[in-house]
């Protein structure tokens, strides 16, 4: 069985996400004939739609450190907790957590922070790559970001990261008092102790970006198929792509399905373990001003940014072993209380409220791989947090193993095998 696709190979791609969409970009412009399959409009069937359009890119840690489970537990017993676990989901997502947990000790730790850097490394070139590509690059910006603390204590708990992301080339300055109200006057002046984050910026829009990516793709001669797929079925000379409107054979296929990828996988007999990972915000179209920086609030687990849409706030993580669970409306009146406390002059006329499954893997490191079960299927998948920030270099990395070019050692980190 052929492990190297030529130029000219059919390839498949299922998810029209950020992550689908930039997979099928990278493919296109090595040559490959694409194929998009999303029952949605490109960028509408999951969280690439409305996220905080954020490229974060000097976050080096997984989001499961030494210390997590005593850090996890107090913060879910506070009011606001950026972090829950409703109800019964606590023993189905068990097994999950526990491989969470081991993330955060020892090689495990190590592997992960060393596989963000490998990606948090080349976020912006690999963007910017792209985005000049498609004529985009334009909607976004290498602002930096303003990470807000709510006390001078966990400004102050917040330094050693700060000082290991230095020591890795992410530079970070600290900011007072007077920075915070020279640049962000619309905060309340309650807070007064930050970082300026430069590696770090936004985009107009998410959806818009994935749009215009989809639009030029369109222009290049990728085909976009408004189906879902049922079934994936690699055989020696080509993968079978099954929808409601028939069969069609291409000789790859990509599996970027955001966290229904977790079926294919399993369909195919591997070990995927996606969870939902719920984040929820409101957009103020009106808010009455313009914030110069994106924000994130850390002790709340909040992100800010001002989009095209308007104002958006929110963030939090809401595990489910069920993503088609109902949204939890009490967060929305939470988050509005949030808000108001975060900017008191806020106008919330016409918000729009919104809820995303961010499709998360328990090491917070997303699969770029080839199955192990067949030579012609690929996974770009699990990129929980970060899915717009590393979109271009994830499908960077996929290209690299669809064309056979031979992989740095770095890139083992992305490997289904660590699963299976
Ligand atoms: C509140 C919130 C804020 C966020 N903020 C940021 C941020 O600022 N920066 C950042 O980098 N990331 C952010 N994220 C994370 C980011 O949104 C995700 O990581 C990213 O959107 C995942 O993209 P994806 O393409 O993998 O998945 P998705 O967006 O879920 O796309 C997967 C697509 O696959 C399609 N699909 C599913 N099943 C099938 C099937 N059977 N056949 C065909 N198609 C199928 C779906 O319809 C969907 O369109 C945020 C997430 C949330 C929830």
């Amino acid at each position: 069985m052929s492990t190297k696709f030529e130029t000219g190979a059919s390839i498949a791609v299922i998810g029209a996400g950020i992550v689908g969409v930039a997979s099928a970009f990278d493919l296109a412009r090595r040559g490959y004939a694409v194929t998009v399959f999303d029952p949605a409009p490109p960028g509408q069937g999951g969280p690439s739609w409305r996220n905080a359009g954020q490229i974060g890119a000097s976050d080096l840690q997984p989001l499961s450190t030494p210390g997590i489970a005593l850090t996890g537990l107090r913060m879910m017993l506070r009011k606001d907790s950026p972090l829950s676990i409703p109800g019964l989901e606590k023993l189905r997502l068990m097994p999950w957590f526990w491989r969470f947990l081991a993330t955060s000790r020892g090689e495990n730790y190590r592997n992960a922070c060393s596989a963000m850097k490998t990606l948090a490394r080349h976020a912006f070139e690999d963007m910017s790559d792209m985005l000049s590509e498609a004529g985009i690059l334009g909607k976004m910006r290498r602002s930096g970001a303003g990470f807000i603390y709510d006390s001078a204590q966990s400004f102050a708990a917040s330094q050693p990261t700060w000082a290991m992301k230095a020591k890795a080339g992410f530079a970070a300055y600290p900011m007072n008092r007077q920075d915070i109200a020279a640049r962000l006057p619309e905060m309340d002046t309650a807070f007064t102790h930050g970082m300026l984050s430069e590696n770090w910026g936004d985009v107009s829009d998410p959806l818009e970006i994935v749009q215009d990516l989809a639009k030029e793709l369109r222009r290049r001669g990728v085909a976009f198929r408004e189906n879902t797929v049922t079934g994936l079925t690699p055989a020696e000379k080509g993968v079978s792509v099954t929808t409601p409107a028939g069969i069609e054979v291409f000789d790859g296929a990509v599996v970027a399905a955001g966290i229904a990828s977790r079926q294919f996988a399993k369909a195919l007999g591997e070990k995927l373990p996606l969870v939902a990972e719920r984040g929820y915000n409101l957009t103020f179209p009106n808010p009455g001003f313009k914030l110069e920086l994106p924000l994130i609030l850390p002790d709340r687990g909040i992100a800010i940014t001002q989009l095209g849409e308007g104002l958006r706030i929110g963030g939090w993580a809401e595990y489910a072993a069920n993503p088609g669970r109902p949204e939890n409306k009490s967060y929305y009146r939470a988050l509005s209380r949030i808000s108001s406390e975060i900017f008191p002059g806020l106008n919330q006329s016409g918000a729009i409220a919104w809820m995303g499954n961010r499709p998360s893997l328990p090491d917070s490191i997303p699969v770029i791989s080839r199955s192990l079960r067949s030579t012609r299927v690929f996974y770009n998948c699990g990129h929980g947090h970060y899915g717009l920030s590393n979109s271009a270099t994830s499908a960077r990395i996929l290209g690299t193993l669809i064309a056979g070019a031979e992989q740095p050692p770095a890139h083992r980190a992305f490997t289904l095998r660590r699963f299976n």
